[in-house]
């Protein structure tokens, strides 16, 4: 990195180590051009990316619509509520460990069929239906027949 008192590219770590339980890193670092030392810190960056809407508009994701999604596409289906948290928590380590400022909204939508197509698959066609707007209504139609086939054929 750079050195911030004579901007020559190169310094050298001199000493590392954990601080704030190890989740922190802090160097102490050495100038070799000016030979002036200063430190830095290295954390995690593990915020959530804002949201950004198919107008274009950002805004902070709420993890509070993503379940309350969830839940509606769940609607009276055979799915525990730990089972719905453990999806969100994936989706939220996804996101987190994306490293992304942004994200699309639509790639959002992405990883919840993801997990509501392991969950169930009547809850991930109402929520397909919302998010990806089925191009072809009878496409739509289809997918919720062959559904309804098979729920039957396994009752
Ligand atoms: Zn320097």
């Amino acid at each position: 990195m750079h050195c911030p008192f004579c901007s020559t590219d190169d310094t050298k770590v001199i000493d590392s180590r954990l601080v704030a339980d190890g989740g922190q890193v802090r160097r102490r670092r050495e100038c070799t051009a000016c030979g002036e030392r200063f430190t830095t810190f290295e954390t995690a960056e593990l915020v959530l990316p804002r949201i950004i809407k198919s107008d274009g508009v950002r805004q902070p994701f709420d993890e509070a619509k993503l379940r309350s999604g969830m839940m509606h596409a769940l609607q009276k289906r055979p799915v525990a509520i730990e089972q719905i948290d453990a999806a969100v928590g994936r989706i939220l380590h996804r996101l987190r460990a994306s490293g992304e400022r942004e994200v699309k909204a639509r790639m959002v939508g992405e990883l919840v069929m993801d997990e509501l197509k392991s969950l169930d698959s009547v809850g991930y066609v109402r929520f397909a239906s919302v998010y990806r707007s089925f191009q072809d209504i009878s496409a739509f139609r289809t997918e919720i027949d062959k559904l309804e086939r098979d729920t039957q054929a396994s009752e």
